[in-house]
């Protein structure tokens, strides 16, 4: 009886260049954007956060140049003279801002950059990077839990606490202005849809580049 032969197939995983997308989370304080930021970044190694400037003094658990680098007023307002913030905006009576060089260099690898960044800023970014853009805002499940959850951080003065709450009241109605919505009523719930919409856009046409090759390879040994 005739042997059969199994061809083994030798498979190659290939990667399709892509260009990187700019990924932004908005939320009123509280809601939990900060802890699904540092969820996706642990996760995927693709991802890197865009580290913002700050006028506002760093908190006890933070780090200069992992949550935000602190800088003076007058450093501040040179970077925007200069073109070197991709967007900036004033929030609670501090300045922030997104320097411009560390994005740039990673889209054009091919990485993704995360942003955790307010409205006024998402507003910005759209109209400068339309197409490469996609917005996440997270919304907390009720106010009572929004207060508590900013009350557990116990890192601000009751004063700040109140400013945030009334703040909150402003972002919120800023929801309808991003593509996915949110509701953080279970973290590793809403996580899983952080990563379902990263998977998805990544996938979009435009955004792999290596397609029209790829494709023309295919053709070409029909
Ligand atoms: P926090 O002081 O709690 O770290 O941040 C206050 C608010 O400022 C948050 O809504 C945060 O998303 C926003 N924010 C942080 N960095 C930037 C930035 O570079 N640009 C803008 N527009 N908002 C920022």
């Amino acid at each position: 009886m005739a042997r059969k032969t199994t061809r083994k197939v030798k498979r190659k995983t290939r990667t399709i260049a892509r260009r990187g997308l700019m990924l932004v989370l908005s939320s009123p304080s509280g809601a939990g954007k900060t802890t699904l930021s540092r969820m996706l970044l642990k996760a995927d190694s693709s991802v890197e956060l865009s580290v913002s400037v700050t006028t506002r003094p760093r908190r006890a658990n933070e780090k200069h140049g992992r949550d935000y680098r602190f800088i003076q007023r007058s450093q501040f307002d040179r970077m925007v003279q200069n073109g070197e913030l991709l967007e900036w905006a004033e929030v609670f009576g501090n300045f922030y801002g997104t320097p411009r060089a560390p994005v740039e260099r990673a889209l054009a690898a091919g990485r993704d950059v995360l942003f955790d960044i307010d409205w006024q800023g998402t507003q910005q970014l759209r109209e400068k990077a339309r197409g490469e853009m996609a917005s996440i805002f997270v919304l907390p499940p009720s106010i009572p839990e929004l207060e508590r959850r900013l009350r557990a951080r116990a890192l601000d003065a009751e004063r700040v606490i109140r400013g945030r709450m009334a703040k909150a009241v402003d972002e919120l109605s800023h929801w309808a202005e991003y593509d996915y919505v949110i509701v953080n009523d279970d973290v590793a719930r809403a996580f899983a849809a952080v990563k379902q919409i990263l998977a998805a856009e990544r996938l979009k046409r435009e955004r792999q580049t290596g397609l029209s090759s790829f494709v023309r390879d295919l053709q070409a040994k029909l």
